[in-house]
């Protein structure tokens, strides 16, 4: 009976063809970012400039009222979000104007906590506002460029203005036995990193491609095959959305539904069409081994040393999609794909697409 069951749920998940209906959502608030750290599957680093708007977030905070979501369901994200702390307010106010705080979570690395006075001030000021949850960044990758000292004081003065339970820290096993990364030289940074790796399960997305992606035990493309796609594009309840306004799919980022700033978030659900996206079509009924197929019969180079997991054979096809211009509507944005904090990787691929198999661009833009 629970086998029937399961079955049925797994036959409407794989023949889903919108989006389940959203309960939760993050708002990327900037692209900006204090770090550049190795697992960044958005590229965030303090060239990047993407800030969203705060009519923009008036908006999308409406309809994602019309959807059903209060603020608890909501996280403001980044990008570092206190990177810009003015605008970081800003967005407190827009949310309180529009009745939607408190807010379920806020996102931090905690590197603006230079002294116990101004970690006070500013948590003070947002604790008016009402946050349920402050999510406090600290791995090995985030104390490449945070000293875990400001975490320390984040945590300590977070819980005294905030409230004990309301401060979360993302790694507690690194916190208890930190490693001051900063202080390693590159080799030595490898080796913390690649035991990082061993300890869970990384998006391979963005930074995170380009520079943990060769450290990992990696597979060749055919280890992936029968990876499908449509519970994460479409069955997931989460969304992001990003300063352009671009909405992501659960975590995955740099794969778009759709703009905000062109069609209203509480209507993009009823009027998506999974035919009007061929690259998301392409991840749900094939999956991603199909992209980066496509991808290689346009002229893509395959990495020499195979693939770390299914996402990042999804992102080298879509980086490769990217840079020759190819699924515009669904690929995007350029902050995604391009990292200012280093060279395009080894593992890119870099040549001119071929002009043979399905004109993807047509597709792309619903005209097939
Ligand atoms: S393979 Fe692509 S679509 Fe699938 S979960 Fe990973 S990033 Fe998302």
């Amino acid at each position: 009976m629970a086998g029937a069951r399961l079955r049925t749920r797994l036959r409407r998940l794989w023949t889903r063809r919108r989006p389940a209906r959203w309960r939760s959502a993050g708002i990327l608030l900037t692209y900006t970012c204090n770090a550049q750290c190795a697992d960044c599957y958005e590229n965030s680093g303090p060239s990047q400039r993407g800030v969203l708007p705060l009519e923009d977030l008036r908006d999308y905070l409406r309809e994602l009222k019309r959807l059903g979501l209060d603020g608890r369901a909501l996280h403001f994200g980044g990008g570092e979000p206190f990177y810009h702390y003015r605008h970081l307010i800003g967005c407190f106010e827009v949310a309180r104007q529009e009745g939607m705080l408190p807010l379920g979570k806020l996102e931090t690395n905690a590197f603006w906590c230079k002294s116990d006075d101004l970690a006070r001030r500013r948590l003070g000021e947002i604790a008016l506002f009402g946050v349920a949850t402050l999510q406090v960044s600290c791995d090995a990758f985030h104390q490449e460029f945070v000293p875990i000292e400001r975490v320390r004081r984040l945590l300590r003065i977070g819980r005294e203005v905030l409230g004990e339970g309301a401060v979360r820290v993302s790694v507690p096993e690194f916190l208890r036995d930190p490693i001051d990364v900063a202080a390693l030289d590159e080799e030595q940074k490898l080796e913390v990193f690649r035991d990082a790796l061993g300890r869970g399960a990384w998006r391979m997305v963005g930074r995170a491609a380009r520079r943990l992606a060769p450290l990992a035990e990696r597979r060749p493309l055919e280890a992936f095959a029968g990876a499908r796609c449509a519970r994460k594009l479409l069955g997931k309840r989460t969304i992001h959305v990003d300063p352009h306004g671009n909405v992501f799919p659960s975590v995955c980022a740099g794969i778009v539904l759709g703009n905000a700033r062109q069609r209203p978030l509480a209507g993009m659900p009823a009027a998506f069409e999974l035919d009007q996206h061929p690259l998301l079509r392409t991840l749900v009924e094939t999956g991603p081994v199909a992209l980066m197929q496509e991808a290689i019969a346009r002229g893509c180079e395959p990495p020499a040393g195979g693939y770390a997991s299914k996402c990042h054979v999804c992102f080298e096809a879509r980086r490769f999609f990217h840079e020759h211009g190819l699924y515009p509507a669904e690929v995007g944005p350029e902050e995604i794909y391009t990292d200012p904090a280093g060279s395009k990787s080894a593992l890119s691929c870099s040549r001119a697409p071929s002009r043979v198999g399905e004109p993807s661009r047509a597709r792309s833009d619903g005209l097939a």
